[in-house]
Order: C-alpha cells, then sequence, then structure tokens
C-alpha cells in the first residue's frame, strides 16, 4: 500500500515564518533550520535527516540568494524547482519550506552587511569577491527570522560552515551549528545542484577531483612534502580533463590556517572548472 505524503506548506513571508515556530515552540517543540538555494538533492535530504535527530520541526529555507553571486556568476541559470522540492521534503520529513521573495529579504533602502574576516580570505573567498559576505549576511538574517534551536550545514561548503561558525559566536546567536558530512554518488563526486550543468563527457571526469583529493591525502600522511603533493595533485586534475584549477590546499580543520606541513587536523579543499562549471570538494586528512 503506497502512502501520500502531505507537501510541507510554504511560508514566502517572514511573519508566516515567525507565526509557526512560535505556535510550535508555544507546544514545547525543538525547531531545526536547514538553508538551501533549493534544487534539492540527497545531500541537502541528508541535512533535513540529519537536523530531525535534534529538533521536532524542520524548516527548510529555499533562496536563491542573488548577494551571494557575482556579477558573471549564474544567478539566473541558478536551477529552481519548488515543486519537485516539496516533494522531496515530504519525504525527508521537513515540516515547513520558506521561500521568500528577494523583495521580502532586500527590501528598499536594505544596507546592512555581515563580514567575517580570516576565515572568509583565501580560496574561494579570494575568487568570488563578496561571496561570503552574501552568505553570511543571509544566513544572519535566516537565523534571526526562525531563531532555531539547531541550523545544518553541509561540509561540503567547508569554508562556508567556518564562517558561519564563527559569525554565531561572533555574534552570540543562540543556536547550535550542525555541519553534517558531504554526501556523495557511487563514484565519489560529492552531490551538488550544479553538478547538473555537467555534460554526459564532462560527468565521466568530475569523479577524478575527489580522487586527487583522497591521492593527496593519502601521500601527506604517508610524508610526502605538502608542497610537492599539490602540485602533483593539480597536475592529475589537470590530466584528467579538467579546464583550470582555482586552488588545491592543505589548510587546518579549525579556522582555515594554511598549513605546509602535517602538524594539527586538517583539510584538503579544492575547486577547479570542468568546462565551465566550477566544481569544490575538500576532505579530512
Ligand atoms: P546549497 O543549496 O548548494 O546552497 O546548499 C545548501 C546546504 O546543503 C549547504 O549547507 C550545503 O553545504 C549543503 N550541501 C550541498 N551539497 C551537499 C552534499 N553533497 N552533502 C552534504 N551537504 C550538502
Amino acid at each position: 500500500m503506497s502512502t501520500i505524503l502531505a507537501l510541507p506548506p510554504v511560508a514566502r513571508r517572514v511573519v508566516e515564518l515567525r507565526e509557526q515556530v512560535k505556535a510550535w515552540r508555544n507546544a514545547g517543540l525543538k525547531v531545526a533550520l536547514v538553508p538551501t538555494m533549493g534544487a534539492l538533492h540527497e545531500g541537502h535530504l541528508t541535512l533535513v535527516r540529519a537536523a530531525l535527530e535534534y529538533a521536532d520541526k524542520v524548516v527548510v529555507s529555499i533562496f536563491v540568494n542573488p548577494t551571494q553571486f557575482g556579477p558573471t556568476e549564474d544567478f539566473d541559470a541558478y536551477p529552481r524547482t519548488l515543486d519537485a522540492d516539496r516533494a522531496n521534503l515530504a519525504t525527508a520529513g521537513a515540516a515547513l519550506v520558506y521561500a521568500p521573495t528577494v523583495a521580502e529579504m532586500y527590501p528598499d533602502g536594505f544596507a546592512t552587511a555581515i563580514t567575517v574576516s580570516g576565515v572568509s580570505e583565501g580560496l574561494c573567498g579570494d575568487l568570488r569577491p563578496g561571496h561570503f559576505s552574501g552568505v553570511a549576511t543571509v544566513v544572519t538574517k535566516f537565523l534571526v527570522q526562525a531563531m532555531p534551536d539547531v541550523a545544518a550545514f553541509g561540509e561540503k561548503d567547508y569554508q562556508q560552515l567556518q564562517v558561519i561558525r564563527r559569525l554565531v559566536r561572533d555574534l552570540d546567536i543562540p543556536v547550535t551549528i550542525l555541519g553534517v558530512p558531504t554526501v556523495r554518488e557511487a563514484d565519489g563526486l560529492a552531490r551538488s545542484s550544479r553538478n547538473a550543468y555537467l555534460s554526459a563527457e564532462s560527468r565521466k571526469v568530475a569523479p577524478a577531483l575527489y580522487r586527487t583529493l583522497q591521492d593527496t591525502a593519502a601521500a601527506i600522511r604517508a610524508g610526502a612534502a605538502v608542497d610537492t603533493a599539490l602540485e602533483a595533485g593539480k597536475r592529475a586534475i589537470l590530466a584528467a580533463g579538467f579546464a583550470s584549477v582555482d586552488y588545491l590546499e592543505l589548510r587546518a580543520a579549525d579556522g582555515l590556517a594554511p598549513l605546509s606541513d602535517l602538524d594539527r587536523p586538517a583539510r584538503i579543499l579544492v575547486a577547479a572548472y570542468l568546462g565551465k562549471t566550477r566544481l569544490i570538494d575538500n576532505i579530512a586528512v
């Protein structure tokens, strides 16, 4: 017998979101928030399931945030699939979709930005100017709008996770940040809404990114010089068929300080172009 799951309702306004969260709180329920840009896949749904371990009700925000896209980036082309997203969220157990309009989030005269120095610098921060300030500002707004007990973010966007942990600490926002391990395809490619941009040919090349992260981590663990291992990794990514490598770096897992030796828990992070599609990934070392 199949069961028809009710689609989670969609709140478009901050007041609707707040009313629902208040009603849950009054009933003694714990609330989690999972911020997304939609085009949901198994990675996002895993965040919802992880959040449900800490909260009774999960709100998923779906908002393609214009302020975190650069002028030449894919804001207009970014996939928008609200109906399919709601169906997927019903199966994952989300209670509410929060999908505000751009005007609701940034009304006329909006003039505030959150900038998190340090962790926002280097890596994607240097190559996407303004990106992390856009992310930090929108996530701060979501946290203040929903006031959740818990908010879940993916390790897939590791620098973003570090930016959010920092801003929550710095601004004394009373929320527990949950970092969720990256969900991958069977061949190792990290799930991403942008994978939909890949041609069939590129899709075959894409897993080389994760393979290279693993090989580079293994070499460094085995005692290879960090610089040499990273240079070999970049060459392997290009040889596999990627067009260019933005960065392949070893950083401290906590705080992202650049490392030239493996003297503490670390992370290797990569960004590379496959055709016109920019893919990112990272793993622990
Ligand atoms: P996005 O919709 O791409 O902005 O992502 C929304 C949230 O889902 C972020 O916290 C991402 O880190 C997380 N996420 C995206 N892809 C994955 C993945 N493959 N595994 C785990 N989390 C992910």
